[in-house]
């Protein structure tokens, strides 16, 4: 199953936003920063409103997690910049990047601001958010499909299923100090989400799965790691809470990676509609 993204595609996008949805469209002022998320990873998961965005932005501002397929799309004369932060390696520091937003729309530019997923999902949109406002710059957030929806649906696992849960829990495995997030009410979540999809899990997954272990979840309980998802080199890894640890270990996931804890992963038997690289360590 092909996920890449071609020319014929982008000028298919364009076609239709210019036959039905460019006259609705919001005009991209100078000036105004837009922030925007770019979903998960293939490119046909962006929304029209990012599209337009990426071929009127002046300065276009993207982190690591948005591939070069869908900052393709930006129109020609539009300045890339790189803002990514991927663990361990030299970044640029939050305060800089909300600092170089400001000073581009000061300039009068139409800048985007382009994130992974969603931007108001564990994407510290809500913090540059809050500094746009406090400058007094006129911003506007553009939604995008965040990786625990859209990973799982490309991993054939329903995030709900109403024989199985009507709860899921997102929560990540690394807070702002680099720890797990102390603020988590771990035995509250093991107890009352029957489905909990973990952003970030990879670095402290034995602490997490210990926790919820601790906290009465059974050991055979499934588990799947979804990694790269949505992007060609998607492989999904199928095992159970009390193994995941050493399956993950043996097995290497690829960052960046989704963990997902709950019966609805059993689904995959059926429903994996996609088929690229399956690992099972069952
Ligand atoms: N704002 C993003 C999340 C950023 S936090 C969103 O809404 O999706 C970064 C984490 O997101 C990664 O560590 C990983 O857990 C998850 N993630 C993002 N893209 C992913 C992808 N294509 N496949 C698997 N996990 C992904």
């Amino acid at each position: 199953m092909a996920v890449r993204f071609l020319f014929k595609d982008f000028y298919f996008i364009t076609s239709i936003m210019e036959k039905t949805s460019f006259d609705s469209m919001p005009e991209f002022s100078g000036g105004h920063v837009w922030l925007a998320g770019a979903g998960p990873g293939d490119p046909g998961l962006i929304t029209l409103l990012c599209a337009h965005a990426l071929q009127h932005a002046d300065v276009v501002v993207y982190d690591a997690l948005v591939g070069p397929a869908i900052l393709e799309m930006a129109g020609p004369k539009a300045v890339m910049k790189y803002a990514g932060k991927r663990g361990g390696k030299p970044s640029p520091k939050q305060p800089d990047i909300t600092l170089s937003l400001i000073e581009f729309a000061r300039e009068g530019k139409r800048v985007l601001r382009l994130k992974g997923g969603d931007p108001f999902v564990f994407g510290r949109g809500g913090e540059e958010a809050m500094r746009l406002a406090e400058a007094g710059i006129p911003y506007r957030i553009i939604p995008g499909i965040t990786a625990g929806v859209g990973g799982l649906a490309y991993a054939g696992i329903p995030l709900t299923h109403r024989d199985h849960n009507s709860a899921v829990t997102f929560l990540t495995g690394h807070g702002a100090s680099g720890e797990v997030p102390e603020n988590i009410n771990w035995r509250a979540i093991a107890e009352g989400s029957p489905v909990i999809v973990i952003y970030m899990a990879l670095k402290h997954l034995p602490n997490i799965t210990e926790k919820l272990l601790s906290a009465g979840r059974e050991g055979n309980e499934p588990v799947a790691f979804i990694s790269r998802a949505t992007l060609p080199k998607q492989t999904v890894l199928e095992t159970r809470l009390s193994r995941c640890v050493d399956d993950a270990g043996a097995t290497g996931i690829e960052p960046p990676a989704l963990v997902v804890i709950g019966s609805v992963v059993s689904f995959r038997e059926h429903l994996d509609w996609l088929k690229p690289h399956t690992e099972s360590a069952l």
